[in-house]
């Protein structure tokens, strides 16, 4: 079926609005349902009460091909707690970074970047979905024509998912760990295969979704190939993009396989093993798989 242009539903987008401010009195918008108030400011283990923190914002070239340039707006806080964070500080201490924007504000400056050329709206960070009624607020101020990307670890719930149908356009999930046992040490999610793979459809369901999956070194076994097993099986027409630049930022200081990059030899391992002719839209780092591999891993 051949989806309308990115759009977003202003009937959909006042009933997501109020569905989140009112979730927020005792805060389940994430799969961690904490039940705090942020209104009143009590925090759950995003750290977050109602208010957004935006730490970065620019016209991001190194997204995948078919997104970029993307106008990508960092928003603080997180309920994941990867060992390998980029964004840490922001993460496990959102309230001291960044600065807040009056949603019209920022609006502005999402309209200024799309004069610039951005292609869409990229809401990261940290993760847009513990920062959703600040970003629906957000969204109220801008044109409907605005492609939304929500680029998750879709640590999320289906409540969320099917409020933000008809808002986001594009589900941008990191699908990272293959086992509950890596998620529960490299994470701190609890439940994660079960979570995720029950919430993918539903995502896909909703609106397009690109996966991705970063290679991490020494989880071929335990987490690239069921995360590969699962989708060639249950979603193979969603574009998969498969990322080698795995850096391990504080996990630099310890010790074994996760401290360094990924090494060559499991690199080719894995782009060996990918079998791409079980994916429609197989991307490698953020580019068409053939025309890589073609020049770089045969
Ligand atoms: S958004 Fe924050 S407070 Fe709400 S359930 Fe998730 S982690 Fe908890």
């Amino acid at each position: 079926m051949t989806r309308p242009s990115p759009h977003i539903d202003r009937d959909r987008l006042a009933a997501a609005r109020a569905w989140a401010e009112a979730r927020y009195h005792a805060c389940d918008v994430c799969a961690e349902r904490c039940l705090v108030d942020r209104h009143a400011g009590e925090l759950g283990l995003c750290g977050l009460p109602a208010d957004a923190r935006v730490y970065k914002e620019y016209l991001h070239l190194g997204e995948e091909a078919r997104l970029v340039p993307s106008h990508t707006i960092y928003l603080s806080g997180c309920n994941f707690r990867c060992a390998f964070c980029s964004d840490d500080p922001q993460v496990r201490r959102p309230l001291e970074h960044g600065v807040t924007v009056p949603p019209a504000a920022l609006a502005k400056r999402i309209a200024q970047r799309r004069a610039e050329g951005a292609r869409n709206v990229n809401f990261v960070g940290g993760l847009p979905d513990v920062n959703v009624l600040y970003i629906l607020k957000v969204l109220e101020h801008c044109p409907p024509d605005t492609p939304v990307v929500w680029n998750t670890n879709l640590w999320t719930t289906p409540e969320a998912i099917a409020h933000l149908e008809g808002v986001v356009w594009t589900w941008l999930v990191d699908f990272k760990f293959g086992n509950d046992r890596c998620a529960r040490k490299l994470a701190g999610a609890r439940d994660y295969l079960a979570t995720l793979t029950d919430l993918l459809p539903r995502a896909a369901a909703a609106g397009e979704v690109l996966v991705r999956h970063l290679l991490m070194p020494g989880h071929l076994e335990c987490c690239t190939r069921p995360v590969l097993d699962w989708l060639a099986t249950h979603l193979p027409e969603v574009p998969l993009n498969v990322m080698t630049g795995y850096h391990p930022y504080r996990m630099a200081r310890g010790r074994g396989p996760m401290s360094r990059g990924i090494p060559a030899a499991e690199r080719a391992t894995a782009l060996a093993g990918l079998g791409p002719e079980r994916f429609a839209d197989l991307l490698f780092d953020g580019t068409e798989y053939p025309l890589i591999v073609s020049g770089s891993a045969s």
